[in-house]
């Protein structure tokens, strides 16, 4: 196989070790005879590799007992039409931060189910954006919920702190960051997301929902998609992507082994200095989001010449750095760079920056 680094921003790559597992256990898992994919979701085999899988994210994020864990479908998404329906009556109110695309698309869908009101959003100014501070924001202390994206994938833009809403439940989109780092689980009432960029493979969502808001969905809310349903049934109310389910269990026990979120939080971050260093240090790249809201995930840049943008992509491909265009709507470059990325790959990109900067700067 030829070595390259892939820098996509989603589906994403998985670590090298845990494909090459899953390859070898592929035609006969643990002696079964036959592939994990070709199990009965209600078999003995199976219902312990869930178990597995969901206990060993509660130990990666320390997820507290009254929090329940959700493997579902309908990727990160579907969600955001299934938060309002578990969590809000069609009268009720729901506070939206807006820090990008992400967050946008949550409003969208949500304004289907309730009355969802933006709260504040980014500042931009020609040579800066950055996330509004709090106190701009217009909050309902009445909202059945606060919604917001900890890390927008498509613009770059990484909030740190855990916004401080009082007494309303705080709902993050943690699609792109989540176990990209320890994170205070009790703060939220729902932490929910795609597993494609950091988990594994797409098709599944994970939802790690508190206890009291179990309760409250809505008559019409797809079952499926019910919150409460699906924790009675352990994820299993219909047949769960169960593949899928178990790829992210093998990425758990490689993270676990890898030392936890603690360790990936150190190694993100330094893959993300070296980058936006290398980014900082050159004016022939840019980056404008504020130092504190940049992305450790996904790191947008553009050339100083745009018109270079074909030639870039296309030398890098050559050089195995492969997915570094950046997302339609905000063109330019963009490397995400996600637990699996190892740092090596990182330095190849900044070599091959610096390198073609020199080149053509
Ligand atoms: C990728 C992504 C989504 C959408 O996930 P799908 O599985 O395609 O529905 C939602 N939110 C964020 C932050 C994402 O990065």
């Amino acid at each position: 196989m030829k070595g390259i680094y892939n820098f996509s921003a989603g589906p994403a790559m998985l670590p090298v070790d845990v494909m090459q597992r899953a390859q070898r256990e592929f035609l006969d898992w643990q002696g079964q005879g036959c592939s994990v994919m070709e199990m009965s979701h209600r078999s003995k085999a199976f219902i312990e590799v869930a178990q597995t899988a969901t206990d060993n994210l509660r130990k990666l994020l320390s997820v507290p007992d009254d929090y329940k864990i959700l493997f579902t479908q309908g990727g990160g998404r579907g969600h955001f039409s299934a938060i309002p329906l578990n969590l809000a009556g069609a009268s009720d109110t729901a506070d939206h931060l807006v820090t990008g695309s992400w967050s946008k698309g949550a409003v969208k869908e949500a304004s289907h189910y309730l009355q969802a009101d933006v709260v504040g959003g980014i500042l931009t100014t020609d040579d800066e954006i950055t996330v509004a501070p709090q106190n701009t924001w217009t909050l309902n202390p009445n909202a059945a919920y606060f919604h917001y994206c900890p890390n927008e994938t498509v613009d770059g833009i990484e909030i740190n702190e855990v916004p401080d809403v009082g007494d309303v439940p705080i709902v993050a989109d943690m699609s792109s960051n989540i176990l990209s780092k320890s994170i205070d689980v009790s703060k939220f009432g729902v932490i929910y997301g795609g597993a494609q960029k950091n988990i594994g493979p797409s098709g599944l969502s994970v939802v790690i929902v508190h206890e009291s808001l179990l309760d409250k969905a809505r008559i019409e809310t797809p079952s499926i998609l019910n919150y409460s349903l699906l924790s009675q049934h352990d994820s299993m109310y219909n047949t769960p992507p169960t593949f899928a389910w178990y790829l992210a269990g093998l990425v758990f026990e490689w993270l676990l082994a890898k030392g936890g979120v603690e360790e990936m939080e150190k190694c993100n971050a330094q893959k993300a200095a070296l980058l936006y260093d290398a980014i900082d240090n050159n004016d022939f790249y840019q980056n404008k989001i504020a130092k504190q809201h940049r992305s450790r995930m996904n790191v947008p840049f553009q050339l100083a010449d745009p018109n270079l943008d074909v030639l870039f992509l296309t030398e890098s491909e050559h050089a195995g750095l492969k997915a570094l265009k950046g997302h339609r709507m905000v063109g330019g470059m963009r490397a995400s760079i996600y637990n699996a990325m190892p740092l090596d790959g990182v330095q190849a990109l900044v070599d091959f920056m610096n390198d073609f900067a020199r080149r053509k700067g």
